[in-house]
């Protein structure tokens, strides 16, 4: 139930936008009505959404949507009791129509509107548009506080695709966010800081906890001068008191991750019935092939390098399967072993 007395009452403050680090950081605040009078509307019309015989204006930062009331109200029990709440007169108006500011950036109303106006399906197609973990966040929000299900749904459905709840669905975040289709700075202080949101948004909704292992685990794949803050970002923003505590679990565990990581790797060594050469030789070259032994990676799957050396060819097929079974039994450990790892507590 929205609290119209204290939306009527609330005075519209500074815009917005997506790719502020710090939006997202604070649960949203409810849309204003201004009640004042001489409106001053800046700003331009929505490319997608200005129509003729709309009966609301929606203004976001700089962009004036005019819309349909009852489309708005079907969609979202938000809206409908914000509009039952309208003045009759006095209000703010433009086109003879009422307007309601709203705080969230025009692509994000715009991604609302288009799950209202043309159904989750559609809206799901149009945010293979790349979008960043940041925007995720926000239309979560955003379909979570307009009560916009469709729009609420196909963001948990990606924030799953790139956080997964089995090892199988699991791959590098690269390959993840290619899938999820999120672009991402290659900033890595801005990095920290999208994942920083994702974890202030698993604060504020506690049925996204299942992600927060992963999301922690993510995490410290960013170098160490990134993570303690010793770079030139604010990398873990002041202003969440609540977020100082992931930053910490993040380089708590980096130590037992890269023990872990040696763990999987030791996998290798285990005695097989023959081939015994070929897999010294393999177990050699992953080793000296760099950092892949001492980062904090215990979850990625090392069989891949062991395949780029030709030894690998030479291994007869119950000596790699074994291997294989023994690395992939490992990492399922450590996949079960996350939320401890982490110290989350039940
Ligand atoms: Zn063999």
């Amino acid at each position: 139930m929205v609290d119209v007395e204290a939306v009527l009452n609330y005075s519209y403050k500074r815009a917005r936008e997506d790719d502020d680090p710090l939006v997202g950081l604070e649960t949203p605040s409810s849309p204003k009505i201004r009640r004042t009078e001489a409106p001053q509307i800046p700003g331009h019309e929505s490319v997608n959404y200005y129509f003729d015989d709309g009966n609301v204006i929606i203004f976001a930062p700089n962009t004036r949507f005019r819309v349909h009331q009852g489309v708005l109200s079907k969609h979202s029990s938000y809206f409908r009791d914000i509009f039952a709440a309208l003045p009759v007169d006095g209000g703010e108006t433009l086109d003879e129509c009422p307007v309601v500011r709203v705080e969230e950036s025009p692509q994000t109303v715009k991604w609302l509107l288009d799950t209202m106006y043309d159904g989750a399906d559609c809206a799901i197609l149009k945010m293979r548009n790349k979008i960043t973990l940041s925007q995720l966040v926000n239309i979560f929000r955003a379909g979570d506080k307009y009560n916009a299900q469709h729009l609420r749904k196909a963001a948990l459905h990606r924030l799953r695709v790139l956080f997964p709840a089995d090892l199988q669905e699991w791959a590098p975040f690269d390959e993840r966010k290619k899938i999820a289709n999120i672009v991402e700075s290659g900033d890595l202080g801005q990095r920290l800081i999208e994942l920083t949101k994702v974890l202030v948004l698993i604060r504020d909704f506690p049925e996204l906890k299942k992600i927060l292992p992963l999301v922690l685990y993510t995490g410290c794949q960013l170098p160490i001068t990134v993570l303690s803050g010793s770079g030139k970002h604010p990398a873990w923003p002041k202003r969440s008191s609540g977020t100082t505590g992931y930053k910490n679990l993040c380089l708590l565990a980096i130590p037992t991750l890269v023990e872990r990581r040696l763990e999987v790797f030791s996998a290798l060594a285990t005695p097989v019935a023959h081939c015994q050469e070929a897999l010294l030789t393999i177990t050699y070259h992953v080793l000296l092939s760099g950092n892949i032994t001492a980062r904090p990676c215990a979850l990625e799957d090392i069989i891949p390098w062991c395949k780029l050396h030709p030894s690998w060819d030479e291994l007869c097929r119950p000596c790699a399967k074994t291997v294989e079974d023994n690395v992939n039994s490992l990492r399922l450990e450590v996949w079960s072993d996350l939320e401890t790892i982490f110290g989350i507590p039940e």
